[in-house]
């Protein structure tokens, strides 16, 4: 096996043991592999590793990566979103993680009208309070349910977070906790177009934790691809 397909591999024994051992079905918690910055061969490798879901989060990046891929993969975009850069995600990925505020939701909106289709969007709080990171404040989140979900070409599928970094996975835990409550109660409204069923939380070095804590999607890039060179 390569490299890539050993870590898949890993990836999901590792989910499967925390399921156990909190009595979760592992069929529940779905991996995304994170392929930012990562070229198309490493992509392909993945899929016939058996990895049908990849994440991206830059937009230029994916408009030029995106044809080169061969393979039939599903894409989530899961980066910071510009409106005007919407346009270039349409019909082409089916979730996209980073919705946080109405303008975003209504070009989302718009361009799938365009083809019309619809996408699946979650709703990304900025869990940790934190000035420099996007996400919608917990206490407006009801608020933006409210006006996003009767918009009629997209579907509100569940929250997600991207918590302050910690070496240590405990320390990112209540957080996961708190998206979890939140999913909860935004749940208990029962809203027409809402439906809470994902939770997008976890990364290379917490994701056992998010997956303890309810996590339905897992975002898992440099436990498979490997160390990225960063970018700005
Ligand atoms: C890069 C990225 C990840 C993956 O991070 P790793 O630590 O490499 O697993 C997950 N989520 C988002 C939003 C990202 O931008």
């Amino acid at each position: 096996m390569n490299k890539i397909a050993t870590n898949i591999a890993q990836i999901h024994e590792r989910i499967d043991m925390v399921c156990q051992k909190v009595g979760r079905n592992s069929s529940q918690v779905n991996l995304i592999a994170v392929s930012k910055v990562k070229p198309a061969k490493q992509i392909e490798t993945a899929f016939h590793a058996g990895q049908k879901l990849f994440g991206e989060s830059y937009v230029q990046e994916f408009r030029d990566k995106e044809p080169l891929v061969k393979a039939p993969v599903e894409w989530h975009f899961i980066g910071g979103l510009q409106s005007n850069k919407v346009k270039y995600l349409r019909g082409k990925v089916t979730m996209i993680h980073s919705v946080d505020r109405l303008s975003l939701a209504k070009e989302i909106d718009r361009q799938w009208e365009k083809i019309d289709g619809s996408v699946d969007i979650l709703l990304q709080i900025n869990v940790g309070d934190e000035a420099s990171k996007s996400g919608c404040d917990p206490q407006d989140l009801e608020s933006l349910v409210r006006s996003v979900a009767p918009l009629p070409h997209l579907r509100i599928k569940g929250l997600m977070c991207l918590p302050p970094h910690s070496d240590d996975p405990e320390q990112v835990r209540p957080f996961f906790k708190q998206l979890r409550e939140l999913s909860e109660q935004i749940g208990r409204l029962q809203l027409p177009g809402v439906e809470m069923i994902e939770l997008s939380m976890g990364m290379s070095g917490d994701f056992e934790v998010a997956v303890e804590e309810g996590a339905t999607l897992v975002r898992v890039g440099t436990a498979i691809f490997g160390a990225r060179v960063k970018k700005a």
